[in-house]
């Protein structure tokens, strides 16, 4: 690592907090995740914008984190800047519209709907990440999906410049987006909902909320579903018939209560969760000739 790097770093984030060698099983919910080298906390899009441009003039890898909710980060960990989205969480209300920064929080943007009568956030306001992980992979659950909410989104280009997308240019498809794909940074987003009836609106945050207690392990760190949804099947559906419920490798294993989710059982490295999914894709290509594609991104070296 190198301290004119660090010290160029310190000077963009000012207050704002730079830590070396940060393990990122704290910053992951499957809590696993070796050091990465440079781990920033910017206050704001330009810090963020100036972090992005020194990472691309020094030549080194970089990333945003949000809440680190469908993530598997190597044992290794990662060696570049790892720009963690936590302090960009504003949310701003006027009328049906809502202006949220990348680091806000899926759930608060849910209460802040529910406090303003907005209504179109409830099946979403229980996903475990922010608005810019969210908005990148275009997040769904309960019939709903960022798409159904989003107007328009702020980004930064790869070379640290920011443009303005609308919704439709942002191409949100199934757990995918224009995002995505050419790797932009979230910086803030633009959500139009419609007017509700506050009750409404919590009874339905309640029934979500209770249905993901009943279906999934949320007593274990996992990363929610580990593969993506195949076209025409469902992947717990495909794995269990592989005979894989409670399968186990070291501490990760494939989830009794709902098989579409690997959990840390208690212990796993990163490296028991990317042995275990490469067994269940081999297993549900012998048993079903499907092949499973991870929803969750894996970062740094597995082999
Ligand atoms: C118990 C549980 C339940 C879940 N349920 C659901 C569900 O119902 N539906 C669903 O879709 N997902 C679900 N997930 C997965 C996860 O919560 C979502 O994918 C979420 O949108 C990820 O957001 P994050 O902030 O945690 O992103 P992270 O995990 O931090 O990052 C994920 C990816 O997005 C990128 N990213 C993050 N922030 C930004 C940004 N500002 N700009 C650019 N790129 C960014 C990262 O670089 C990384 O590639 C669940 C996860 C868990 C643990």
């Amino acid at each position: 690592m190198s301290q004119n790097l660090e010290q160029k770093m310190r000077e963009i984030l000012g207050s704002g907090t730079l830590l070396l060698r940060e393990p990122m099983k704290d910053h992951t919910t499957f809590r696993v995740g070796g050091p990465a080298d440079y781990f920033a906390e910017p206050r704001d899009a330009d810090q963020t914008a100036a972090l992005v441009r020194l990472a691309v003039e020094a030549g080194i890898p970089w990333m945003i984190l949000g809440k680190g909710s469908n993530l598997l980060v190597s044992d290794k960990g990662y060696r570049g800047l790892v720009i963690h989205s936590s302090n960009m969480n504003r949310i701003e209300t006027d009328g049906n519209h809502m202006k949220v920064e990348a680091g806000a929080r899926m759930a608060a943007i849910g209460k802040a709907a529910y406090d303003a009568g907005l209504e179109g956030f409830a099946p979403l306001s229980g996903i475990p990440g922010t608005i810019g992980g969210a908005v990148v992979m275009n997040a769904g659950a309960y019939g709903g999906e960022i798409a159904d909410v989003l107007e328009s989104v702020d980004i930064l280009d790869r070379g640290g410049e920011r443009r303005r997308l609308t919704a439709e240019q942002a191409e949100l498809g199934y757990r995918s987006s224009l995002i995505q794909r050419n790797g932009y940074v979230v910086l803030e987003a633009e959500l139009v909902f419609r007017r509700g009836n506050r009750e409404a609106i919590r009874a339905q945050m309640e029934k979500y909320s209770a249905a993901r207690k009943e279906k999934q392990p949320l007593e274990y760190p996992s990363a929610g579903s580990t593969f993506r949804r195949p076209e025409g099947y469902f992947a717990g559906k495909l794995i269990e018939e592989a005979g894989l419920r409670g399968y186990a490798v070291g501490g990760a294993q494939v989830s009794e209560k709902h098989c579409g989710f690997v959990i840390n059982r208690g212990g796993a490295t990163a490296r028991d969760i990317y042995r275990l999914m490469a067994e269940i894709v081999k297993k549900v290509k012998e048993r079903s000739g499907v092949t499973l594609e991870p929803e969750v991104k894996l970062i740094g070296e597995f082999e």
